[in-house]
């Protein structure tokens, strides 16, 4: 259970997730715990998690009922301890407050039967039938009318966010808009009206003309460092058709995607000593995709926000783009 509340000062969604505190990991430190925890996204360790929305075997084919329950290759589960779940806000009286009483999901994707530590370690196959599977979710959210918005995402490390070793995507879905995907949608429409393409197709054609900051091009992906990256070594993955919803991605496409994805990340390792890092799938809420494009986005964790960056929204990146691209080319 947990509130989802508003902010009227920062304008800030914030969910008040009381069952996280019930993790065995939750203020204990990381490394101490993973020695001593059955890893519950292991091959033969199913029943330490919640029961499977969805197993895939390494061809992409979901398991069927007549399948040893053991022979996948990628798995969906629940959160076991989801920030978005049930909503709590029956009965406050919240004066200038406002709350959100929509209900969430929040599930877990295990890209692989092995205990490992990176997109980097994963197979070509295993990469594939996980961007399959976010694909699947993604879709079975959308048609969910209580879920306005899904947001995949991998925090690998614990510096990134990971609470388990064992590399795995989650994705979220929520009942309601953030101030900050709203001030996108806006500035998206705003792009179209004025110069009738959205702003990811604009930023895209300009990257692909002037290359300061491109990385990669191949005819269907713009790999770049954003011109106001906020990190050092931040990294977008751009089809160079952009379309409003990754859940249309056609099946070659989102191969070459997650191959992509997986050299990426194998670069930064190599380049940055194995860093923690952060993969999100951006995209518009399923109400808006037709004038907002989505896009993956890549950052490794190098740096904290301090004070003033809590402060002001303003992040120091001590890296220009132009660099990092250079160094990742
Ligand atoms: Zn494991």
């Amino acid at each position: 259970m947990s509130d989802i509340r508003f902010d009227p000062v920062t304008g800030n969604w914030v969910a008040i997730a009381r069952n996280r505190l019930e993790r065995p990991t939750e203020f204990i430190p990381l490394e101490q715990v993973r020695q001593q925890l059955i890893c519950p996204f292991c091959r033969g360790n199913e029943e330490e998690t919640p029961e499977t929305l969805a197993a895939y075997h390494v061809d992409g084919e979901p398991l069927s009922e007549d399948d040893e329950p053991s022979s996948w290759t990628v798995r969906v589960v629940p959160n076991k301890y989801p920030s978005f779940s049930a909503a709590n806000n029956v009965g406050f009286d919240n004066g200038p407050y406002d709350a959100n009483s929509g209900l969430g999901s929040q599930e877990i994707i295990i890209p692989s039967n092995r205990h490992v530590a990176s997109l980097s370690e994963l197979t070509e196959e295993e990469m594939h039938v996980t961007f399959t599977a976010c694909q699947h979710r993604l879709a079975i959210m959308r048609a969910d009318e209580s879920i306005r918005h899904g947001m995949l995402f991998m925090n690998c490390r614990s510096a990134a966010g990971a609470s388990l070793g064992h590399v795995h995507l989650q994705l979220i879905g929520s009942p309601l808009i953030s101030q900050h995907l709203q001030g996108r949608l806006s500035r998206n429409l705003e792009s179209v009206q004025k110069h009738g393409q959205s702003l990811i197709r604009r930023v895209m054609n300009w990257e692909q003309e002037k290359k300061i900051r491109m990385i990669k091009q191949t005819d269907n992906f713009c790999v770049f460092c954003p011109f106001a990256s906020r990190f050092a070594f931040q990294v977008w993955i751009v089809p160079a058709d952009p379309q409003g919803s990754f859940i249309e991605c056609p099946a070659a496409k989102r191969n070459e995607l997650a191959h992509l994805c997986r050299s990426i990340v194998e670069h930064l390792e190599n380049l940055l000593d194995h860093p923690a890092y952060n993969l999100l799938l951006h995209m518009a809420p399923f109400e808006a995709s037709d004038y907002d494009h989505w896009y993956f986005e890549l950052f490794p964790r190098l740096t904290c926000a301090a004070g003033f960056e809590w402060g002001t929204d303003i992040w120091v990146n001590p890296v220009s783009p132009e660099a990092a691209a250079r160094r990742m080319q």
